[in-house]
């Protein structure tokens, strides 16, 4: 094997082991899920550009992004792990190269949407990001749940079957990640010049996708706005629901790090945007924990903005809404306060109301952060009597990437 071809081999199988401890996680280090996807260039730039910002597992993606203006698809060939295994599926399978031979450059113009998106904060194709397909199934065996579990894997698993059959159609024709390569590798070529007459045509077709990209874009975000109110609940941290769904890239790092297993795909509760999305449901007594705030940490893409501790015990995930048609208390049934003695912030309280002559469960707005400790607790089976719900639109709950509207007050 040549010298140059066996340094690419070990760089790439090296690069594999490395993505594949931090995504299991095996390296002491939690936060290393973030820095296996933020190191892809396509998902730096594309969500730093989105977020206008930069954290420091995307100056990683964004220094290979600079190496890649240099020397073309130079992080295809040194580092992309998940390419080095698609590469080893593809000549185990029939290789049917045939009748994706004559294709256009589909995966450039997935880069180029995905970029022109992101310039109004919606990166339309980022989820198909190699890094991110491949982080998904590492999501799968800790899902509480088989179908959770099975959706986690599913993205990278129609690729490695399409890879199986139709060799490297994916790397060579659809992956957005080698198509951004491609752009910014030979950005130069494609300026017309008078040198270059023939680089018009692909100028014009550039610009026109970009602008395809941007109206796309917004009005995936208008579609955002439209459907706020019927959104699930999302992970704390996360951005304004119309950017979410743009941003997320559906790697599934949130899901393998939340130690109560309380993050879940979404199943198309928010339409077909947002289907695989992370969203939370308080089963089986689990719930966000007070003292945990790994999913903001984890996050590569800025979906989920990093917190603090402090700032996750302030960020309000969702408001705890009483049904008294319900509770058990008020219906006389039994004596419960199971919401009241879970609630690890004292934010429920039963009122006894005189005039009625019942009891019912109070929540303390100013000191509810929505964790849903109460929805777990309660013991009713079909109707959860206390139940978590999405903050509704209201003033300033539009403004930023988070709103400010969403934190408590410092309490003295
Ligand atoms: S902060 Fe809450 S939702 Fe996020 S990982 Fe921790 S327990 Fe799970
Ligand atoms: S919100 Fe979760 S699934 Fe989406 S990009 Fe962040 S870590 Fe990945």
């Amino acid at each position: 094997m040549p010298r140059r071809r066996l340094a690419r081999l070990i760089l790439r199988s090296g690069s594999l082991l490395v993505a594949v401890l931090a995504l299991w996680p095996a390296l002491p280090w939690e936060e290393s899920p973030r820095f296996a996807i933020g190191a892809s260039p396509l998902v730096a730039v594309s969500a730093g550009i989105a977020t206008r910002s930069l954290g420091l597992a995307a100056g990683l993606g964004v220094f290979f992004t600079l190496i890649c203006c240099l020397r073309r698809r130079w992080f295809c060939r040194y580092v992309c792990p998940t390419g080095l295994l698609l590469d080893g599926v593809a000549n185990m399978g029939p290789g049917w190269t045939r009748f994706w031979a004559a294709w256009p450059d589909i995966g450039r113009s997935l880069a180029l949407l995905t970029l022109a998106g992101a310039l109004v904060g919606y990166p339309l194709f980022l989820w198909l990001d190699p890094l991110a397909l491949l982080a998904g199934p590492f999501a799968a065996p800790g899902s509480s749940g088989f179908l959770s579990g099975l959706l986690a894997g599913l993205l990278m698993g129609i690729l490695i079957t399409l890879t199986f059959l139709f060799g490297t159609a994916w790397c060579t024709r659809l992956c957005p990640l080698g198509g951004f390569q491609d752009l910014i590798g030979g950005i130069a070529q494609n300026i017309p010049t008078p040198a270059r007459p023939h680089a018009r045509r692909r100028f014009l077709t550039a610009v026109t996708t970009a602008v395809g990209g941007v109206a796309l874009a917004l009005w995936g975000r208008r579609a955002g706005i439209a459907r706020v109110e019927a959104a699930p609940l999302r992970p704390p941290g996360a951005i304004t629901e119309d950017r979410f769904t743009g941003v997320c890239i559906r790697c599934g790092n949130c899901a393998n790090a939340c130690p109560p297993r309380i993050i879940h795909p979404d199943r198309g509760g928010a339409g077909i945007p947002g289907l695989l999305a992370p969203s939370l449901r308080f089963v089986n007594g689990a719930y966000c924990q007070p003292d945990c705030a790994i999913c903001t940490q984890v996050c590569p893409s800025g979906a989920l903005q990093p917190l603090s501790l402090p700032q996750k015990r302030r960020y309000i995930i969702g408001e705890a809404l009483v049904d008294t048609n319900y509770c058990l208390t008020t219906l006389g049934i039994k004596d419960c306060d199971a919401c009241v003695v879970t609630c690890p912030f004292e934010a429920v309280q039963l009122h006894w109301d005189e005039e009625m002559y019942v009891s019912y469960p109070v929540v303390e707005v100013m000191k509810c952060n929505g964790c849903g400790a109460c929805e777990a607790a309660c013991p009713t089976l079909e109707v959860k009597a206390i139940s978590i719900w999405p903050l509704l639109p209201g003033p300033g709950m539009d403004k930023g990437l988070i709103p400010s509207a969403r934190f408590l007050p410092e309490l003295s």
